[in-house]
């Protein structure tokens, strides 16, 4: 099976093809869609094992000749229905369900003393989701391509203008928000990933050579890292259970875009933009949309004049071209619709399944933290503690130039506004440039940027 792959070219279709001729007649649909899950299963296990033996038969046959001379390589890729969503959480019934009762709600009315009356209509969005979900839900197939206009990784490189016709967002592709926290954690390893390359110069590292640099810059940055900031990057964690790129690190290395360009030899405008971006993203207060995408795409130009010879990642992608126009679409502030809410449940989870759960069996265990999460998401117990874990909660202030972008109340009487976006971002250079002495300690907003407690196992 693995000679056929090879030799027509690792088409997948050619497996497929190879396997159906050894049956006499076609079998039915439902055999058919477990065979082609064995295929792929089987071509994206040959396509690793191919690529670390540096695409040479001779090394396949010298290191993994074991899984090459295993009778029936078909019959043991099993694939394994657990784990992320798949297609079928948008196709089957998940979604549909989801949307059903959506639409079943009905406005809320309120009686107050007296006459007056309070109407409230619900709208719902689907935004606390990951990067998997959005995916399958935006239909796209590729985890390297951008699920809000479609475009992959050649075109990310290709296509330097971010008003381009191929960066326009497909339709209802924007309503899904734009999931603040994972973008900070995806930017510090898109930010890594291109430091280890910044000798190099190349996308996609091939030579044994290349390989051996990229290797020895790696070490040389996460050294650097963990000198000048404490930091553990790219690291896997000692209990196994994912790598050491987590939320806080993320937050502490880009907060500090002097000592991020330091460290990684990148352009230190584009880190500290980024930053502005990323902290915009994630705050609750109105955001000038126009101001803000004038600001994203003078970043994404200084990105595509420095490094056009690296793809951006999807996540960088979608933050500099789309997030302005997710802004637009979105009637809150993004950071409202952030995937905080349900990320720092999964604390809540590990130590509700330690302390407060029956032991007995798996499906007790699950049903009391099912009970527990339910009894504590009840408004009135939620709310109870609500004034301590605000406190508790760390605050940094905003940087000027996150302020200069958040949206001013309207004030009739103000004659200087700007007209222009052109003009705007001239008096946005003005406030952020350094010897402006007006930024007193009075423009500094608090923003939350959630510290996680300390994990518990
Ligand atoms: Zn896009």
């Amino acid at each position: 099976m693995f000679n056929v792959w090879v030799e027509n070219n690792k088409q997948q279709k050619a497996v497929f093809d190879w396997i159906m001729r050894k049956f006499n007649s076609r079998p039915n649909e439902e055999k058919v869609k477990e065979i082609n899950l064995k295929i792929k299963s089987f071509c994206s296990h040959a396509t690793q094992k191919w690529k670390k033996n540096n695409r040479s038969l001779e090394n396949m046959m010298k290191y993994d000749s074991r899984w090459l001379g295993m009778d029936n390589v078909f019959a043991l890729s099993n694939v394994s229905h657990k784990g992320r969503p798949t297609v079928s959480y948008s196709e089957g019934s998940e979604k549909a369900h989801l949307d059903e009762e959506i639409s079943l709600l009905t406005p809320f009315q309120w009686t107050l003393e007296g006459e007056r009356k309070i109407n409230v209509n619900f709208e719902l969005n689907l935004t606390l989701i990951d990067g998997k979900v959005l995916n399958v839900l935006t239909n796209t197939k590729s985890s390297q391509s951008c699920p809000i206009c479609g475009a992959n990784p050649k075109q990310f490189m290709s296509v330097k203008d971010i008003d381009s016709s191929i960066f326009q967002p497909k339709e209802t592709s924007l309503k899904y928000g734009i999931s603040p926290l994972h973008a900070w954690i995806r930017c510090l390893e898109f930010i890594l990933h291109l430091s280890y390359r910044i000798d190099l110069k190349k996308w996609q590292i091939r030579s044994q050579e290349d390989k051996e640099v990229l290797k020895q810059k790696k070490s040389e940055i996460q050294e650097k890292f963990w000198k000048h900031m404490g930091l553990r990057v790219d690291k896997p964690k000692a209990n196994g259970s994912g790598n050491t790129n987590d939320g806080n690190s993320a937050r502490r290395a880009i907060s500090d875009p002097e000592m991020l360009a330091k460290i990684t030899s990148i352009d230190k405008t584009f880190l500290k933009n980024l930053k502005t971006i990323l902290i915009c993203i994630s705050c609750e207060f109105q955001i000038d949309v126009e101001l803000f995408f004038c600001f994203c795409k003078r970043t994404f130009d200084i990105y595509m004049e420095k490094y056009d010879w690296y793809a951006m990642s999807a996540t960088l992608h979608k933050i500099l071209v789309h997030s302005a126009q997710i802004m637009q679409s979105s009637s809150v502030p993004l950071g409202c619709l952030g995937e905080n809410a349900s990320e720092s449940r999964n604390k809540c989870y590990k130590r509700d399944r330690v302390s407060h759960a029956r032991k007995n069996s798996r499906e007790n265990n699950m049903k009391d933290v099912f009970d527990r999460a339910m009894d504590s998401s009840d408004p009135l117990l939620s709310s109870m503690h609500l004034s301590k874990r605000i406190y508790s909660t760390k605050k940094q202030t905003f940087p000027p130039e996150v302020v200069a972008l958040l949206k001013s109340p309207p004030n009739e009487f103000d004659d200087d506004k700007p007209t222009t976006s052109r003009q705007a971002l001239e008096e946005f250079d003005e406030i952020c440039s350094d010897d402006n002495e007006d930024m007193d300690d009075s423009t500094c907003f608090s923003i939350e940027l959630e510290e996680e407690e300390e994990s518990w196992d």
